[in-house]
């Protein structure tokens, strides 16, 4: 039984499924209707490196390693394009303060060792011709690619219903029941009760707030705000062809003339009001950098809630009580990382340990410390 049919919820219902489990995904309002709708889709473990985060920059490697052959063998299997692009990242600076913050992004990555290479503005524009004069610096990062969330969302459904998924939608779950110190399965908002052997928690920032979980099970999830703008390009694709990523926000294009332009990050509980004052902030930077992007069409003003946790990485495999599985808490990183949580989830309902590069990422680092002793 899968809890929430985000990216996330389905992407381990469909690897599940494909191992022979029989699975049922429950969604309470429409499958990815939330953060998974409007996410930009950077798949950018190298841009997005911090240097107190060295499990997770290994957790996002590996998973976007995994992208390219995950991606050919959904689209087989789903008979859909999922919408992945292999663009490459620039990072900018335009001025001299964020040419020095560039410079410390540089000198961490290539202590690690990892793909980036220094551009002057100009061998920057050079590759990308609408971006101002102005620019001082840019990092190009050839490995850090894009995907359309909402055509990898569609190729997943798909997919997890050939593989011989249930999904059953609306269906709000109301409450998980355990018994004799286990799982046993889901109490649905009508009353019915649904039993299963293990139960995948995967409902994004609610996922925390499940009643039914016993105290010592629980993990702590925050929910972070983030609006969005999608827009399109009325003459058709061409402006920019890899992903920008500016001081504070970014600029994703999807190849065929559409754009999202992102983001804010709010901590303001399960607000979704979208605000002038967020598109104010998102088109002024973009605006600086690509002045082109002036003429592009606004589609849509997003807002979505991303699941933190409070060391900013995911919460994957199984819980602090028997049958219960997490599959939450990937933030700024559901999409780079929905390859590897599925694998490493299905792997947790088999019994199989965890890897060492998914090891630091259990519920176990969220356990609370045993009382006494
Ligand atoms: C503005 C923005 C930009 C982003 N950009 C990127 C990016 O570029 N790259 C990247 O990797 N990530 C990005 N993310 C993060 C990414 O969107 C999330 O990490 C990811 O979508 C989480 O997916 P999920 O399936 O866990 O959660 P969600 O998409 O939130 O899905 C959870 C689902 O669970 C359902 N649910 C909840 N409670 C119940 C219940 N009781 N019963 C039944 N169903 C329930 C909900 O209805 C929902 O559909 C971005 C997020 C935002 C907001």
């Amino acid at each position: 039984m899968i809890v929430g049919g985000g990216v996330i919820g389905l992407a381990v219902g469909w690897r599940a499924a494909q191992r022979g489990l029989s699975v049922t995904l429950l969604e309470r309002e429409a499958i990815g209707h939330a953060a998974s709708r409007v996410a930009a889709g950077m798949i950018a473990p190298i841009s997005e490196a911090s240097p107190s985060e060295p499990a997770l920059l290994a957790l996002g490697r590996e998973s976007a390693g995994l992208y390219p052959a995950f991606v050919a063998e959904l689209s087989r299997c789903a008979g859909v394009d999922p919408g992945y692009r292999r663009c490459g990242t620039l990072l900018v600076a335009r001025d001299a303060d964020e040419a020095e913050a560039l410079e410390r992004e540089l000198a961490f990555r290539r202590e690690l060792e990892l793909p980036v290479r220094r551009l002057l503005g100009r061998e920057a524009r050079a590759l990308e011709p609408a971006l101002a004069p102005t620019l001082r610096l840019a990092l190009e990062i050839p490995d850090d690619h894009a995907i359309d969330p909402r055509a990898l969302t569609q190729a997943l459904e798909l997919a997890f219903c050939a593989a011989g998924g249930e999904l059953r939608c609306p269906a709000e779950v109301a409450e998980l029941v355990v018994a004799n110190g286990r799982v046993s399965g889901v109490r649905l908002r009508d009353g019915e009760l649904l039993a299963a052997r293990q139960v995948v928690v995967a409902a994004g920032p609610w996922s925390g707030q499940l009643p039914g979980i016993p105290s010592e099970a629980q993990v702590p999830l925050r929910p972070v705000k983030g609006q969005i703008l999608a827009l399109h390009d009325p003459s058709g694709p061409g402006l920019l062809d890899r992903v920008l990523r500016m001081q504070p926000g970014y600029l994703v294009p999807r190849g065929d003339g559409r754009y999202v332009l992102g983001a804010t990050m709010e901590e303001r509980g399960f607000d979704t009001t979208a605000t002038a004052a967020a598109v104010f902030e998102l088109l002024r930077d973009a605006l600086e950098l690509v002045p082109g992007a002036s003429e592009l069409v606004i589609d849509e003003l997003m807002v979505g809630i991303r699941p933190g946790t409070a060391d900013n990485g995911p919460i994957l495999g199984p819980g602090m009580v028997e049958g219960l599985h997490w599959a939450t808490g990937h933030h700024r990183h559901g999409f780079l990382l929905t390859p590897i949580t599925a694998e490493v989830v299905v792997s947790g309902l088999f019994g199989e340990p965890a890897s060492t590069v998914a090891a630091p990422f259990g519920a176990a680092r969220f356990a609370p410390a045993p009382v006494g002793g």
